[in-house]
């Protein structure tokens, strides 16, 4: 993840970071990334275990991009647990995002900086996070109640150094899932980050975000963006149309819902790479 999120700092685009929970989400998204050629990062949460096993979804990624002309990243997202953190570097994630935001900052700076020295020492990437999002409708990476703390620009620099983390998720207004009421973006806090930091941004509570203030982020530094609630309302939404009118075998069911999340996906990608 690192070579390609450094590729799209040079090149001022964003890299798509859409979650996968299952074989037709990871396939969707690796399709998505071929028809396209652009890079994509498959990204699972901890909270999908119930779904898969962390070896699962690597021998799902491999063997479907077997198949495909496709540069992808195979991502740890949002990841509270260090066990998990560990078991997923050993399955053969090539990313992971420790996500020690709720701690106190002391905690998450240590915490993140143990992450790294196992991740690099076995050539894997490590995303942080400072600040925290607040979280709207429908969200599935955060608790109900959590609030909006913005990541401080000051605080940002010294974390990552200190960290040695590749990639800082910043909170600057976006929300997880989708947004209640109008978004406010801070584009002002973003630009105070870029002025004090190098490393590459990350966006976030992509979902409901207006393509304008996207776009603005994009050019303010942002160079990953994580989508996850739109890409599951529309397919689903999809199929529940689709449903309604016959009851098709599950093979078929299966096809359609590869079929919707590749379109929605495929959308993304064009709109952060523009
Ligand atoms: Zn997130």
């Amino acid at each position: 993840m690192t070579a390609m999120l450094a590729r799209a700092q040079r090149d001022r685009y964003a890299v798509g970071n859409f979650n996968v929970y299952s074989y037709e989400t990871i396939r969707g998204v690796l399709q998505a990334g071929a028809a396209t050629g652009r890079p994509v990062i498959v990204a699972f949460g901890e909270r999908y275990l119930e779904n898969m096993s962390f070896g699962t979804v690597v021998a799902i990624c491999q063997t479907v991009a077997a198949n495909l002309d496709v540069e992808y990243a195979i991502h740890l997202d949002h990841c509270k647990s260090l066990d998990n953190v560990y078991r997923a570097i050993k399955a053969g994630f090539t990313s992971v995002m420790y996500d020690g935001s709720a701690l106190p900052l002391e905690e998450n700076l240590a915490n993140t900086a143990a992450v790294v020295t196992v991740a690099h020492a076995l050539g894997v990437s490590v995303e942080a996070e400072l600040g925290s999002l607040a979280s709207g409708a429908n969200s599935q990476e955060s608790e109900d109640n959590e609030q909006q703390v913005y990541t401080d620009p000051a605080q940002a620099s010294g974390f990552v150094a200190r960290s040695g983390c590749d990639a800082l998720a910043v909170s600057i207004g976006t929300v997880h899932g989708s947004y209640q009421g109008e978004p406010n973006i801070r584009l002002d806090i973003l630009a105070g980050l870029r002025e004090k930091l190098d490393t590459p941004m990350v966006l976030h509570g992509g979902s409901g975000t207006p393509d304008d203030v996207i776009a603005a982020c994009i050019a303010g530094g942002i160079t990953k963006i994580n989508v996850n609630t739109e890409i599951s309302l529309d397919a689903a939404t999809r199929l529940k149309e689709s449903l309604a009118e016959s009851t098709p075998h599950l093979s078929v069911i299966s096809g359609r819902i590869v079929d919707y999340v590749t379109a929605s996906v495929t959308g993304y990608i064009q709109q952060f790479s523009r």
